[in-house]
């Protein structure tokens, strides 16, 4: 392919635009400059009109006061007169001097050269200063006229043959008054140098300028003559003189009558601009001129910002056309480049097509004969490139197939392209399928073919494979031991599997004339319509639930279905597919299972006893509520499922933790053992523990533990133990009692009987027989006391104690109960000492007098039995609502082990029958049962060897 490289497109426009612009300026430019030349030539002109003006009045003005001088003069009749006389005689010095006096002073205050006296044939007489004294020809033809006139004369500007400058001359007729005729009798001339006052009033300008002037001109025959002295050249004796021919000299032109010029040449043959102007009373005209160089050189520099305005103008334009212009090319080319960039990566892009087009790419002209292929070509047909272009197409053709090329190629003409599938042929002779793409093509003029084949093996493979897929599925679907059925989106059944046939009872052609909601129903009626859509949402995955199926012969069978979607191609849900499962038995077996369970669960639930069931790994499977009691440990973990942690839980519960866990683990590793123990607990309970194997077909699969409560068992137990001891105790006791009791009353029943007989003895003295009294009289006491001490206890223990609540003065109660003990004290030497807690007027009180005084005087007898030095001290203090008495002695006191016991029945410290003290152990248990039935509690607190104190209370019932 060539590349066609166009130049970007000319932007006619534009440069038009820029062409016209540039014209448009050009010629407003040129109309400008010619306008503001024409404008500026104009104003110059009337200018230099102006200054001529001027200058011909100072000019005009100057020449009327020369010739108002010589009037002036002319009128003088004293100094005529004087001159006259000095004409008529030279010889007259003094007039001569006098005239001369005033001639100085004329020449002093007027501005003349000199003066000269002529007679009337203009010799001259006399002149001031002394030099130019002669009158020349061109003066002297003059004067007749003068003198006829008798008119003041201002001469023209003029050389004579005397006078060697240009000069004027004012000639002044000098005219005798004295005469009637008025005779002129000379004249006086006075000279007049046109540079003094003339020329300086000429040459002078308004303003600066380097070129203008004004000039006079007279004419002389054909020539003009310029009179004054010139700027540019010397013209000191008026010898510059210009043809009148010379058309645009101004000077020239001022005679034919033209008055100003700006396209004038000047005496230098320089272009110049003037006014020309006649000056009254005078053959002179006035020129006045300025170069038009001097007056373009402003125009000029005035042009020249103007010309570099538009230069400026037309560059920035043109700048602005070019950048436009610039843009549009640059836009060009880069449009360009990025075409050349795509239509390289497009041949790239074709060129990598056709390299590493999984394709065969094959060109072939009408002949059939191969011109062009691929890389993948080459590949495929096993042949190098040089061998594949120019075979004919048929040679890579499958033999079988050659004869079906002229009709696929006949097609492609007729159609323009064409797809067939054929088989074609390796370099090796191997076959292959080939799906062709085949299409005409037109390359410059020639018909060509191009062909794209893909080789289909694969394809046709996993077609086959597919339909062998298929066959296989649809196999499994019909031979599937599991009830399987199609359905339509409406849930018609479209086809079904023997299987679901033999469930249902019906044949397949039967069943298609059912939807599936036909032929099943729900226990709780669910609709099943919005897990279907689901489903065919891509919601969920599939839909699974239960139904009830009515068979052809009416029965009910329960089956749980799963249903998922079939979809086509396009990913769009076709059917469903239904798999059915027949679970009829196993809810059966399961509701039997269930109702077993519950049995079982029930028992275990409602049994004292708690249960644990583990598996051979130590998970929890199983546990009732007792157990959890038992326990006390939170179901939360029972239900993290691990025995161990169950039993970290409890083991600090235990008296003995120590391998508690241990022996519990290891019989994970002896799943037939059974083992019992008894387990104690630090809170005082006891519990059985039994395990066994949990066994399924004879094998263990895991562990039963049970635990029972036996703490009530134990503590029966126990205290039948502790009965039987305290049984034994108070055998024990009461033979000693009896021991005791015999011994205590047969001591003093001996001695009555004794020294009863004793007194009998007729020579018994009187001493004795008293001494003898006294031993029965005490004896008898002792015994009525222990009788009456059992009598007491006989009492208290059949409950026949009466508490008899009367006023009591406490006070002196217990004063004379003190008094009773005076004998015993001198006989001991023991001090018995009273304390009272309350006034005598707050101590009557309620209270059984009677029982409160045995009480203390059990209490103070035991004292004095058991105190050997020291003293006794008994009383009350008042404490809140009770009154709390006292019996303090500083006795033997009580062995520590003993102070608990000496309440009870017959107990006495010492049990030996070679005992110290006398007693029957009865005392101590009736002071109990009184101070309790008068509603308060006694306590005892002692140190063996330094005392023992005893402590009541009674309630205080103060008497109103
Ligand atoms: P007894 O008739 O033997 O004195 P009690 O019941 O009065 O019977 O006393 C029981 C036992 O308590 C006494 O045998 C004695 O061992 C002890 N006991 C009672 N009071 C005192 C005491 N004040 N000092 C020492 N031991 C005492």
């Amino acid at each position: 392919m060539t590349s066609q490289i166009k130049k970007p497109p000319t932007s006619w426009p534009l440069i038009i635009l820029f062409i016209i612009i540039i014209i448009s300026v050009i010629i407003f430019g040129a109309i400008y400059y010619n306008y503001e030349k024409d404008t500026l030539l104009l104003e110059k002109q009337q200018e230099l009109s102006s200054i001529s003006d001027l200058k011909i009045r100072q000019i005009t003005q100057w020449r009327f006061e020369r010739l108002a001088d010589g009037t002036f003069l002319g009128s003088n009749t004293l100094m005529v007169n004087k001159m006259l006389e000095y004409l008529n005689n030279t010889k007259d010095i003094p007039t001569r001097d006098a005239i001369l006096q005033s001639l100085v002073l004329l020449i002093e205050n007027f501005d003349y050269h000199n003066i000269i006296l002529t007679d009337l044939n203009g010799d001259a007489k006399l002149s001031f200063p002394f030099q130019d004294t002669l009158i020349g020809d061109h003066l002297r033809p003059l004067l007749p006229e003068i003198a006829r006139n008798r008119q003041v004369v201002l001469t023209d500007l003029h050389l004579s043959n005397y006078v060697s400058f240009v000069h004027m001359d004012l000639i002044i007729p000098l005219i005798d008054r004295n005469k009637d005729d008025l005779v002129v009798g000379g004249f006086l001339v006075l000279r007049i140098d046109p540079q003094k006052v003339l020329y300086p009033l000429i040459q002078s300008w308004p303003a600066p300028s380097r070129s203008a002037e004004t000039l006079i001109v007279r004419k002389e025959g054909d020539a003009v003559v310029y009179l004054n002295k010139l700027r540019h050249i010397k013209n000191n004796d008026m010898i510059l003189k210009k043809p009148l021919s010379m058309e645009k000299l101004p000077a020239a032109m001022a005679f034919k009558g033209i008055r100003g010029t700006i396209d004038g040449r000047d005496y230098r043959n320089v272009p110049v601009v003037a006014s020309m102007k006649k000056i009254p009373g005078t053959q002179w005209y006035m020129v006045a001129k300025m170069d038009r160089d001097e007056i373009f050189s402003v125009l000029e520099s005035q042009m020249k910002l103007v010309i570099t305005i538009l230069v400026l103008f037309i560059s920035t334009i043109g700048l602005f056309l070019g950048f436009l212009m610039w843009n549009q090319r640059v836009r060009f080319y880069r449009g360009r480049y990025e075409d050349e960039l795509n239509q390289l990566a497009l041949f790239k892009h074709f060129d990598y097509i056709l390299k590493f087009a999984n394709d065969i790419i094959l060109l072939f002209d009408k002949d059939l004969n191969i011109v062009e292929v691929n890389d993948r070509a080459l590949e495929v047909y096993m042949y190098k490139r040089d061998e594949l272009i120019g075979m004919n197409l048929s040679k890579i053709q499958a033999p079988a197939t050659v004869t079906e090329l002229p009709g696929q190629i006949e097609l492609v003409d007729e159609v323009g392209s064409s797809t067939y599938e054929t088989l074609h042929m390796r370099k090796d002779k191997s076959v292959f399928p080939v799906e062709i793409s085949s299409r005409a093509v037109n390359i410059e003029g020639s018909k060509y073919y191009q062909n794209i084949g893909r080789d289909i093996t694969e394809r046709k493979h996993a077609e086959a494979t597919l339909r062998e897929s298929e066959l296989r599925f649809r196999k499994i679907f019909e031979e599937s031991p599991f009830p399987m059925f199609i359905a339509g989106k409406d849930l018609g059944i479209i086809r079904t599997n023997a299987a679901f046939c033999r469930m249902t009872g019906y044949d397949e052609e039967e069943l298609k004339f059912h939807t599936f909601n036909d032929l099943t129903y729900s226990e709780n009626g669910e609709d099943d319509q919005v897990s279907l859509m689901r489903l065919i949402a891509e919601d969920i995955p599939v839909f699974h639930t239960e139904k009830r199926y009515i068979r052809k012969d009416g029965s009910v069978i329960l089956g749980s279905v799963t249903i998922s979607i079939i979809r086509n191609n396009k990913d769009e849900a076709q059917f469903f597919l239904g798999m059915v499962e027949d679970i009829t038995l196993r809810r059966e077996a399961e509701a039997a299972l269930e109702k077993s369970f519950s049995l079982i669960k029930a028992t275990l639930e409602s049994t004292e006893d708690g249960f644990l069931v583990v598996d051979l790994s130590g998970n929890i499977v199983q546990f009732n509520q007792r157990y959890t009691e038992m326990w006390r440990i939170p179901r939360e973990i029972l239900e993290t499922g691990k025995d161990e942690k169950a039993l970290h839980y409890v083991k600090d519960q235990l008296i003995n933790p120590g391998g508690f866990i241990d022996s519990v683990m290891r019989l994970y590793s002896e799943p037939e053992a059974i083992t019992s123990d008894l387990l104690e607990f630090k809170d005082g309970r006891y519990f059985e523990r039994y395990s066994q194997p949990q066994k399924i077909n004879d094998l263990s699969v895991g562990r039963v533990w049970s635990f029972r409560d036996i703490t009530e068992k134990k503590k029966a137990e126990s205290e039948l133990i502790a009965a039987k001891v305290k049984a034994e105790e108070s055998d024990r006791l009461k033979t000693a009692f009896l021991h005791n009791v015999s011994h205590e009353i047969r001591t003093p029943m001996n001695a009555i009987i004794g020294f009863s007989s004793l007194l009998n003895e007729p020579d018994l003295k009187e001493a004795d027989r008293q001494l003898f009294t006294e031993i029965i009289s005490q004896s008898s006491n002792q015994l009525l006391s222990i009788i009456n001490d059992i009598v007491d206890i006989a009492n208290i223990e059949s409950e026949q104690v009466k508490v008899n609540m009367l006023t009591t003065d406490l006070n002196s109660s217990l004063k004379s109960l003190r008094e009773q003990f005076i004998y015993k004290e001198r006989q001991n030497k023991i001090p018995v000492n009273l304390s009272l807690g309350l006034p005598d007027a707050q101590a009557i009180i309620i209270t059984d007098n009677t029982k409160l005084i045995q009480v203390l005087s059990n209490l103070i007898n035991n004292s004095i039995k058991f105190t050997r030095e020291g003293q006794i001290d008994f009383g009350y203090i008042l404490n809140g609502n009770f009154l709390e008495f006292f019996v303090r002695d500083t006795g033997i006191g009580i062995p520590e082990e003993s102070i608990g016991k000496i309440f009870e029945r017959f107990y006495q410290v010492d049990r030996t029958t070679s005992r110290q003290f006398g007693g029957t152990g009865l005392g101590l248990s009736i002071c109990r049962a009184y101070v309790r039935l008068l509603g308060g509690s006694i306590s005892v607190t002692s140190e063996p060897g330094k005392g023992t104190t005893f402590v009541f209370t009674i309630q205080y019932l103060q008497a109103s």
